[in-house]
């Protein structure tokens, strides 16, 4: 197939645009989708300091390749690369090298924090101890954290994720089909939240398998392996369920993130943002009381007694 801008050899058909696209064409439809997001919600502007959170997979080196092709010239703006080492053996540990390689080949200070270092224990020790909750739960709810107080902590104002257009539409889907409502309503964050730095998704409109595309294009290191966990979850069967969709009904996952931001205003009323507190044990800010992370630490001491390390109450 030849690619209908200008004839060379194709190497994806868009079937949601009915476009076959070269490299060349591929690359310049990605950057143009990428770009023109962060030009609508400003997503970068001058005097920045954007943490950037690096996994080692095709996404984060897509989002930290193409910010620092954007800006990485500008003295003004600033980035970090922060990676959250969750402790999986024969996945975290195959993918760190090539955040290093990324890191350093963009010229990116990159800092590493892990599980083992600040909740005790690593993912797999967790899972060995603690089995009431989803892998998932425990590593998207420690790595959030993290990644905040990270980025903090290096002093970003700002903190990008890889999340693409079917994490978005999977977490859409999810939370309808939790009813969880209130959640979906909280995608949308109405202002910053005091003590949470504020997030950017610059490739929520790129589909994953473009974003895949586009990291080899670019001769990007990044990990193809898959998490060992990934499959136990909720969002790997949705994740099936939209690929197959998509593939008989093509636009499907742009339809859904197109049906949820035209009703995400009426949830946000229904949902008005509530200020966030600081959690008696830790101070970070969560919903009431104790946060989601202090609850979880706690459940973990009391399920396998291993060496979580308490918190100062401050
Ligand atoms: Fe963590 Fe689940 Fe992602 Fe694995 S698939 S890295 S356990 S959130």
């Amino acid at each position: 197939m030849k690619c209908d801008k200008c004839g060379k050899e194709a190497v994806i058909f868009q079937k949601y645009s009915g476009m076959h696209l070269c490299a060349h064409h591929e690359i310049e439809d990605v950057e143009r989708k990428i770009k023109k997001r962060m030009r609508q919600e400003r997503m970068v502007v001058p005097g920045d300091h954007v943490a950037v959170a690096m996994s080692g997979g095709k996404d984060s080196a897509a989002v930290l390749s193409i910010l620092v092709e954007t800006f990485g010239a500008r003295p003004d703006i600033k980035f970090t690369a922060i990676t959250i080492d969750e402790g999986i053996e024969g996945y975290r540990n195959f993918s760190l090298p090539k955040v290093k390689e990324l890191c350093d080949r963009l010229g990116v200070p990159h800092f590493v924090v892990s599980f083992k270092d600040d909740v005790g224990c690593t993912l797999d020790e967790m899972l060995t101890h603690d089995r009431k909750e989803a892998s998932c739960t425990y590593c998207g709810v420690f790595r959030r954290t993290l990644l905040n107080t990270m980025a903090k902590w290096i002093g970003a104002n700002k903190l990008a994720t890889g999340h693409n257009l079917d994490d978005d539409a999977q977490t859409v889907l999810l939370n309808v089909m939790n009813g969880d409502t209130e959640r979906l309503a909280r995608l949308r964050p109405t202002r910053p939240q005091e003590g949470l730095v504020p997030r950017i998704k610059p490739l929520m409109d790129v589909p994953e398998r473009e974003v895949a595309l586009y990291a080899f294009l670019k001769g990007l290191p990044f990990y193809m392996g898959e998490c060992p966990y990934a499959r136990e979850s909720l969002r790997g069967e949705i994740k099936d369920m939209l690929n197959d969709f998509e593939a008989r009904h093509p636009g499907t996952k742009y339809s859904i993130m197109r049906g949820f931001d035209n009703m995400v205003g009426c949830l946000k009323e229904k949902y008005p943002q509530v200020p966030l507190t600081k959690c008696e044990i830790c101070g970070e800010p969560g919903i009431k009381g104790v946060c989601q992370t202090c609850r979880l630490k706690e459940r973990i001491k009391i399920a396998g007694k291993s060496p979580v390390k308490e918190q100062e109450k401050i």
